[in-house]
């Protein structure tokens, strides 16, 4: 097993091939991180395994903090328990949940003002040419990433 490597790899664990996905990197030790999806759950991240407390994952999720934004990758040792560590890796995972919700705002207020002035100052670049082309199809699903439809900019 390999803790250096970002390509699939395979284990031999009792008696079987197992696949290893790496699945980015620990937000505050930078760690590895990897998954055994063949291991029971749908992504088995067990640190009792093979991977151990510093390469199995773990997901910081916006929602049990009352906050919205994407997951946020751990290694399971940064985010486990209410030590200093978890304390210290929750503060990064809520720094980029605050960073989402500004940007969901100053996004929102751009695209309301083109909407009314044609005006595209702070859209961002992948979204300005979607409404150039008007690519109703496109636009909808970069919206739908920040829980938006274009009723919320209408009237
Ligand atoms: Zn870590």
């Amino acid at each position: 097993m390999k803790f250096n490597t970002t390509e699939n790899q395979y284990i031999d664990d009792m008696g079987g091939h197992r696949l290893v996905q790496y699945m980015g990197r620990c937000e505050r030790c930078k760690s590895t991180l990897y998954a055994m999806p063949e291991g029971g759950g749908a992504f088995d991240s067990d640190p009792r395994g093979v991977l151990g407390v510093n390469h199995a994952y773990s997901w910081a999720t916006a929602k049990d903090y009352d906050m919205t934004g994407p997951k946020v990758l751990f290694c399971y040792y940064c985010f486990q328990d209410n030590n200093e560590t978890y304390q210290k890796s929750l503060k990064i995972a809520k720094e980029r949940w605050k960073m989402e919700e500004r940007m969901k705002d100053e996004t929102i207020n751009a695209i309301r003002e083109y909407f009314v002035q044609r005006n595209t100052h702070g859209i961002p670049l992948e979204l300005e040419s979607m409404l150039d082309r008007n690519d109703r199809t496109s636009l909808l699903k970069w919206l739908a990433r920040y829980n938006l439809t274009l009723e919320d900019f209408e009237n």
